[in-house]
């Protein structure tokens, strides 16, 4: 099927740039393809990896967004109802896109990767057991940040990925399995060399923006000491920030992590409270971020940022 797609593309391509305004039927050869759909960009990001040319990966979660205060496009809901397969990361992170009715025809079709995974709680479902805060992020069903540890990603999170993508294309199943090994054989690698980066460090308690870390921090022996966000999508009230101040106190923290998507103003003032400096932390990246680009440019990026702001230099 590639010759055919190799002649037809540019001639799909003007076709397009004549009709004007295309409809779904008539913009060319690219919307023949395939649609894999993703919550998120680090998850989709490997899928790509997986399944080659002939598929069209859309992330539903635009770049810069967070999944606790995102809302969902009419033209996302069209993705997921055409996707061949659509992966999602689930315990809550992502349920915005299927919990809209429109979404139910396409169930059938949808991936939860958590799904299996004893989920690590959140401190906050410790203290305020079974209550709903009605915002989406991560209440109740523990903490969702799977995809930012590659061991679990590669023992985990990939096997879910071939089931689902060899069950949507089926006479792909030997090169999804064979690319499906190496990218096995790379998460492994990243998981060392994440090591080797971190391996300096001695101050190994960090305050987080939110408790996105968690996974990270218990697979390389760092400690996520507090959030500053312990409820995506609300502020933290002053008796939060009181208490932090004191884990930071306690645990001699020389920085803030701060992340693109969320929570800019408490960070600038518990930064200022303390007189510490603030390093960015990404938990999701995007294809225009430049050193976050892709899956392992994220996790490389942010292995160094924890060593610029704990008291290292990076590479
Ligand atoms: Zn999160």
């Amino acid at each position: 099927m590639q010759p055919r797609h190799l002649a037809f593309g540019a001639f799909g391509l003007v076709l397009a740039l004549m009709s004007g305004c295309a409809g779904p039927n008539e913009e060319g050869d690219a919307d023949q393809k395939p649609i894999v759909g993703v919550s998120i960009f680090p998850v989709a990001d490997l899928v790509k990896t997986l399944v080659g040319d002939e598929v069209r990966v859309e992330v539903a979660l635009p770049p810069g967004a967070s999944p606790a205060t995102f809302h969902v496009t009419p033209q996302q809901l069209r993705d997921l109802r055409d996707a061949s397969v659509f992966f999602m990361i689930g315990g809550g992170l992502d349920e915005w896109l299927t919990a809209l009715p429109e979404a139910s025809e396409a169930d059938a079709r949808i991936v939860r990767l958590s799904d299996g995974i004893e989920l690590l709680a959140e401190e906050e479902d410790l203290e305020e057991e079974a209550h709903d805060h009605g915002h989406g992020h991560s209440h109740g069903s523990g903490n969702p940040h799977i995809w930012l540890d590659p061991i679990l990603v590669r023992d985990r999170i990939l096997p879910r990925l071939v089931d689902g993508l060899t069950a949507a294309f089926p006479e792909d199943s030997d090169a999804i399995g064979s690319r499906a090994s190496a990218l096995a054989d790379s998460l492994a690698a990243l998981d060392g060399e994440i090591r080797a980066i971190l391996a300096p460090l001695e101050q190994r308690a960090f305050i987080a923006t939110h408790s996105a870390w968690t996974y990270f921090a218990a697979r390389y022996d760092m400690e996520e000491a507090g959030v500053i966000h312990a409820h995506p999508g609300q502020e933290p009230s002053s008796r939060d920030l009181a208490a932090l101040i004191e884990v930071a106190r306690d645990h001699g923290i020389p920085c803030v992590f701060s992340e693109p998507q969320l929570g800019a103003t408490a960070v600038r003032a518990i930064s200022t409270d303390l007189s510490l400096p603030t390093f960015l932390l990404d938990p999701l990246g995007g294809p225009e971020e430049e050193g976050r680009e892709g899956y392992f440019e994220l996790l490389r990026y942010n292995a160094n940022q924890l060593v610029r702001g704990l008291g290292g230099t990076g590479a």
